[in-house]
């Protein structure tokens, strides 16, 4: 789930054999919120139904999901679903294949502007995944983004995507702000 937001995002695919727009049968993309789905629906002239699926989850998964990603605080307080984007042959259902997403960047789920970067519970900023050091082995792991890859610190990644703390922080707060008016309903 990412954004191609830069070069860095164009060479992944041809670096790391797929984006992060691209999933594997078990994995899941974005979590949306309401105002991501309403964004989509209006700008796409979709109904939810082709791009939003549904993920049950139990009280302690949502729990959990809450406590591990503080962004998302609230989101769960209407009901135990997460929203995620559809999949269709093994990608997100707006990703085209070598072009990447086919929404325009304001039009984006947040959570996909956002990625890789994440808020802890600390409140601190880093990225999701770890970094294998070695494309080989990232290639074959998963889960990698070629912009920590390339990347010895944050400052670096941020340079990568073309983008800056504040930048990130800012839509970590639209992100938190919406997340919790999709908890009211
Ligand atoms: S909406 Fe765009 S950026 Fe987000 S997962 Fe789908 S194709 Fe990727
Ligand atoms: S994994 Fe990283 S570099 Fe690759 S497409 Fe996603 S955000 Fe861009």
């Amino acid at each position: 789930m990412s954004p191609p937001m830069g070069p860095v995002c164009a060479r992944c695919p041809v670096v790391l054999g797929a984006s992060c727009c691209e999933v594997k049968e078990d994995e899941r993309l974005a979590t949306l919120t309401r105002s991501d789905v309403e964004r989509i629906a209006e700008h796409t002239g979709l109904s939810p139904r082709r791009f939003v699926v549904e993920e049950y989850l139990t009280e302690e998964e949502t729990a959990g999901y809450e406590a591990r990603r503080p962004l998302y605080r609230g989101y769960f307080r209407r009901a135990p679903v997460r929203l995620t984007l559809a999949i269709r042959a093994g990608a997100c259902v707006f990703h085209e294949k070598g072009r990447g997403c086919g929404l325009p960047g304001d039009v984006r789920p947040v959570a996909c502007r956002l990625y890789p970067f994440e808020r802890w519970p600390d409140g601190s900023w880093s990225v999701q995944m770890g970094r294998y050091g070695d494309l080989d082995e990232a290639r074959a792991g998963g889960d990698a983004c070629l912009a920590v890859e390339e990347s010895t610190s944050m400052d670096e990644v941020l340079a990568a995507f073309r983008t800056t703390r504040e930048t990130i922080e800012s839509l970590g707060e639209q992100l938190a702000e919406e997340a919790r008016a999709h908890g009211r309903g």
